[in-house]
């Protein structure tokens, strides 16, 4: 068992160790009691790798804030591929400085150059900046680095992942080689790996697993849903909830755009951002996520990456990442700082699969739940806003009605009616059933998991395969001509592949062949049974999954 660290034992100065508690950090996170007495005592240059949101910044900036001088040249660069995130990094850094006389400096596109160098040139210790700023500095011969004492690349591999190298290297051409280089970074591509041996001195990888990450604050759950379905899904969880704040993921900017537009329409407090949002419309829609102006923020993996929020209830993965990876990236933004959070997931049948995969890549369980049902998400709503009724009659803070009120009664007999309508009128349809939709109930899971794992290794091309409603659509190679008929299809499959007949939707015969829908596991129940029969002189299978 490892011991428990605190802050203090880690070798900070005393003003650091103020200077934190200040900010209300109460332990270090794992990143940073491996880094930080790494980076106050060792060597080496430094690889730090740990999930997104666990504090990597502080795990940096603490020992290079303790270690440097205010002086007249840059004691240390910070590289982030973002300007949000070089805003984010040195705002970090300045709140964790406490008394100590260091001047930062965020720099990046967009924002005014001559502003900048005008502070450049006053003097400043640590710079953080969008490496295309930096070089324009440097060019323009007003950032001076060589002098450096450190050189930290932030969120290294998203920076690889941009095209960053040829700039980094620039860089890295205006730095004195006596100097300590720290690459941080969420995963670890090779390229990060390359881009140290080429650079870095002797160096050590400083890790942390995700797997204590992901799972420990985390609630995991997933719904299944057809597409159809997934809105009129989201719709419900988010309503389940008294104060949802979160983050929705989607694969593709128009899923992120339709959506957005699609919750907007239904009064929800949303906005997005995606790669094609402008950056100062970027940064509007994200500063009034972090005031929780708007409560919803829909956006795809890249958008969002690095952007530091806090206090999320709610992470849905409206569709699954590409990777485990981004899985855990994306689940990881809840449960922070020691909060609890829940991860949800709504799962196709085509996405089954790549769900039991990231399952099992990061090591993590995610648990089948059942959608909220309409009468719950109303009872709940009602509570809520007998609750409101209730604070609002303690607090007294409706004095201004009570004329409108006194009027009302006097033309109104029968209070209850009354009340009624001014519910009527306040709430509109928001406690109302039909503002929802059915949503049928689908289940492509009925075997145990381990079968389904199984399957899950066969192949991944499978997971594209056409399917309709939660339904698999088969193609059978025998139709009209080979006096084949709707009854005799449906006799036929039941038998041969021993499934019930109402399972089997959707037969239609056509004069050379037919088709059939049913549910994602029975479909491979289907095309199992008939694996022996063959058509076209053995060279097809009589039944097959059908082609879009
Ligand atoms: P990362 O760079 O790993 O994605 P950040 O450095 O952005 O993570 O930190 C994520 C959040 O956690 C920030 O809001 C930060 O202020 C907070 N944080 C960092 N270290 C601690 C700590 N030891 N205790 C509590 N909160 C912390
Ligand atoms: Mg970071």
């Amino acid at each position: 068992m490892e011991k428990e660290l605190y802050f203090k034992d880690l070798g900070l100065s005393e003003s650091i160790l103020t200077a934190i508690g200040k900010k209300g950090y109460e332990k270090p996170s794992p990143i940073q009691a491996l880094c930080i007495p790494r980076l106050l005592e060792g060597t080496k240059d430094v690889i730090g790798q740990a999930q997104t949101g666990t504090g990597k910044t502080a795990a940096f900036s603490l020992p290079i804030i303790d270690k440097i001088e205010c002086s007249k040249n840059v004691q240390a660069i910070v590289l982030a591929p973002t300007r949000e995130l070089v805003i984010q990094v040195a705002e970090e850094i300045n709140s964790l400085k406490g008394k100590k006389k260091l001047r930062i400096l965020p720099i990046y596109g967009g924002s005014n150059i001559v502003h900048q160098m005008k502070k450049l040139k006053e003097g400043i210790d640590i710079v953080v900046g969008t490496p295309g700023r930096v070089i324009d500095l440097l060019n323009r011969k007003n950032l001076v680095l060589s002098d450096i004492q450190y050189f930290i690349l932030d969120e290294a591999d998203e920076m690889l992942n941009m095209g960053f190298v040829e700039d980094i290297e620039n860089i890295l051409q205006h730095t004195p080689s006596e100097k300590k280089m720290l690459f941080f970074s969420a995963t670890m591509p090779k390229e990060i790996l390359v881009i140290a041996k080429r650079y870095m001195r002797d160096y050590e990888v400083l890790a942390v697993k995700n797997k204590e990450l992901t799972t420990s604050l985390t609630e995991q759950i997933y719904f299944e849903v057809t597409r159809e379905n997934k809105f009129e899904a989201l719709c419900r969880v988010i309503d389940i909830e008294k104060d949802f704040y979160g983050i929705i993921f989607c694969q593709t900017k128009n899923d992120v755009n339709d959506i957005a537009l699609k919750l907007a329409e239904r009064g929800y407090d949303a906005d997005c951002i995606h790669g094609d949002v402008t950056q100062s419309q970027r940064e509007k829609v994200l500063k009034k996520f972090k005031n929780q102006t708007i409560n919803i923020l829909i956006a795809t993996d890249v958008a969002a990456r690095g952007i530091d929020v806090n206090n999320l209830t709610h992470v849905i993965n409206y569709s699954l990442p590409q990777e485990a990876e981004s899985y855990v990236h994306r689940i990881g933004r809840t449960g922070r700082a020691g909060k609890e959070g829940t991860a949800i997931t709504f799962v196709t049948p085509r996405e089954y699969r790549k769900l039991l995969h990231i399952q099992k890549v990061a090591n993590t369980e995610i648990v089948k739940k059942k959608l909220p049902k309409v009468k719950e998400i109303l009872k709940n709503k009602e509570s809520n806003f007998i609750e409101t009724i209730d604070s609002s009659l303690e607090m007294k803070n409706y004095e201004t009605y009570n004329k409108l009120a006194k009027k009302l009664i006097e033309k109104n007999e029968n209070i209850e009616e009354l009340l009624a309508a001014v519910l009527k009128v306040a709430l509109g349809d928001e406690l109302e059933s039909d503002t929802y939709q059915e949503i049928e109930e689908t289940s492509f899971r009925s075997d145990s998991r381990g079968e389904m794992s199984d399957r899950g290794r066969r192949s991944r091309k499978e997971m594209h395969d056409p399917t309709l409603d939660g339904l698999t659509r088969l193609f059978i190679a025998k139709g009209n001509k080979d006096g084949m008929n709707v009854g005799q299809l449906v006799g036929l499959i039941c038998a041969k592949a021993k499934i019930k007949r109402n399972l089997i939707k959707n037969a239609q015969v056509f004069e050379k062949f037919s088709f059939v829908s049913v549910p994602f596991n029975e479909a491979e129940m289907v095309i199992k049974a008939f694996q022996q029969e063959k058509v076209n002189q053995g060279k097809q299978s009589l039944v097959e999954k059908a082609k879009k």
